[in-house]
């Protein structure tokens, strides 16, 4: 099987009727010992910026942080990088920035530090945008975005890192152009789900963390093994806000991603594809396996999958239907 499977890989990830799907990964620590493009996807889905930042005894410096972007944007040519702005808090502690919360996954993570961090915040934005100089694959995305506020104070910051960056050039190269990034926000906090028509103005893209919708939707600690069994992304509940994000993307014209673990599992890519997404960002060693399912289904399978898993009342129950057409497929 796994020659079947790497013998599809240099091809495109295109269902039997022709259904493009984009493919791309998510990365962090492999970065810092390069990632190796090798054409078999479509660019980097989502950088997790902060696992960097734990593996040194001290904040990085904006020099430090510009070196690292850089090369990783100019290691993908053309191809889209989706840079997320520093998400620590919850599980993911910084050894010098020590945090005691009661609750860490509902206190102070993600964009909620950096904004009441604005020179931490500033420093990343700058040094982003100091590696995108002479290029334009860069795009910027803010983790746990709760409120409108939060995707207006992180704008202004972006903008006012953006002309610092531009002005710092123009004096070196007069007449030098820099690139504006796109911006997205993750959707991984449930309360976005009825945000959406607010935010989808602001913003040039939306990405959604599975792992944490998860976790907060259920609220199941997505690392305490005590609950493990309740964490569940194939619950109806979950399955249900896919859809409505699907839904409200479509009617709000914005494009949407999955980048949480869900888009990396086969069962979860093909419920994916059936509602309408058309791309996944997943851990680099899912990759093979997802596009040999996309490449040998038709999408009015994948319908009809769907129009079951939604019918059913329990998590199992969604499971068995889903690996039923695992096995089918071989
Ligand atoms: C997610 O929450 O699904 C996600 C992709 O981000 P992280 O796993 O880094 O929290
Ligand atoms: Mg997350």
């Amino acid at each position: 099987l796994a020659e079947i499977v790497a013998r599809d890989r240099d091809l495109p990830a295109q269902t039997q009727d022709g259904v493009a799907v984009t493919l791309q990964i998510n990365a962090g620590l492999n970065i810092e010992h390069g990632v190796e493009h090798n054409g078999h996807y479509d660019g980097i889905g989502l950088y997790r910026t902060e696992i960097p930042f734990m593996m040194k005894d001290r904040f990085p410096t904006e020099a430090e942080q510009t070196d690292l972007y850089h090369q990783v944007l100019q290691s993908f040519g053309d191809l889209p990088v989706v840079m997320r702005t520093l998400d620590v808090g919850g599980d993911k502690p910084l050894p010098y920035f020590p945090l005691h919360e009661d609750n860490p996954f509902l206190g102070w993570r993600g964009i909620r530090l950096t904004l009441d961090h604005p020179e931490i915040f500033l420093v990343q934005a700058r040094a982003m945008l100091a590696a995108n100089v002479g290029r334009s694959n860069l795009k910027i995305l803010l983790p746990m975005i709760s409120s409108l506020e939060e995707v207006e104070e992180a704008a202004r910051l972006l903008n006012q890192a953006y002309f610092e960056v531009r002005n710092e050039l123009v004096q070196k190269q007069p007449g030098a152009t820099l690139a504006r990034p796109e911006l997205g926000v993750m959707i991984e906090v449930p309360g976005i789900l009825y945000q959406l028509e607010m935010i989808a103005p602001r913003v040039d893209f939306f990405s959604v963390g599975t792992n944490d919708l998860t976790q907060y939707l259920l609220a199941v600690d997505r690392n305490n093994p005590r609950v493990a069994s309740l964490y569940e992304p194939y619950h109806p509940a979950v399955l249900r806000a896919l859809m409505h994000i699907i839904e409200e993307c479509h009617r709000l014209d914005r494009p949407v991603s999955v980048c949480g673990e869900f888009a990396g599992d086969p069962g979860g890519a093909m419920l994916l594809i059936a509602m309408g997404y058309r791309n996944l960002s997943m851990n680099s060693h899912n990759l093979d396996k997802v596009k040999w399912i996309i490449r040998n289904v038709h999408t009015s399978t994948l319908q009809v999958l769907l129009t079951q898993a939604l019918k059913a009342r329990h998590p199992s129950q969604v499971r068995r239907i889903v690996n039923n057409k695992l096995e089918s497929l071989g």
